[in-house]
């Protein structure tokens, strides 16, 4: 692993410990990052920079690769789903949509990452995010629903329509 790569060093400071059955997670260099969750395949965390977001989630492969697997793909996004799923739940964040990115913009290219947003045309990123393919969307039908649906995206570019469809209502509601 380069001693460089801030996502290697994400990855190598996190510390998982387990107190009664119960898993917990945190940067042993700083307490102060917010860790979600780490398996022995993914490490998932808030960004540094939330870019004006309520919310920004990263899903951070263990080792410094540029690609992946697709079953290990698919295994980072369930995962970052799930996680993603309860922290947009929490009551700071009260976003009712967010977005699973693809990587086309990424500023770190060589290590393997995903990151999850939610979408507002007020954050700094929000014409970038619109240029960006997103490999899924979750949306809630109504704004005191606890319950995320998302857009089953077997292929990107269906996935990308259906999300431009279900933004384009989310935006009208509010
Ligand atoms: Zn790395």
């Amino acid at each position: 692993m380069p001693n460089d790569c801030p996502l290697c060093r994400i990855v190598t400071k996190t510390v998982r410990i387990n107190v009664l059955g119960m898993e917990f997670h945190y940067r042993n260099d700083d307490p102060n990052e917010m860790i979600f969750y780490k398996d022995d395949i993914v490490t998932i965390c808030r960004t540094k920079n939330l870019k004006g977001h309520k919310e920004r989630i990263m899903v951070i492969y263990n080792h410094h690769s540029r690609k992946i697997e697709d079953w290990m793909e698919r295994y980072a996004i369930s995962k970052v789903l799930e996680v993603a799923k309860q922290v947009f739940n929490q009551s700071h964040s009260l976003a009712e949509i967010f977005v699973v990115m693809d990587s086309t913009f990424a500023s770190i290219k060589d290590h393997w990452h995903l990151v999850v947003t939610d979408l507002d045309p007020k954050t700094l990123d929000f014409q970038q995010m619109m240029k960006t393919k997103w490999v899924l969307v979750a949306y809630k039908k109504d704004r005191k629903d606890t319950e995320w649906n998302t857009t089953e995206s077997s292929s990107l570019i269906s996935g990308m329509k259906k999300a431009y469809e279900i933004v384009q209502h989310v935006f009208q509601r509010n």
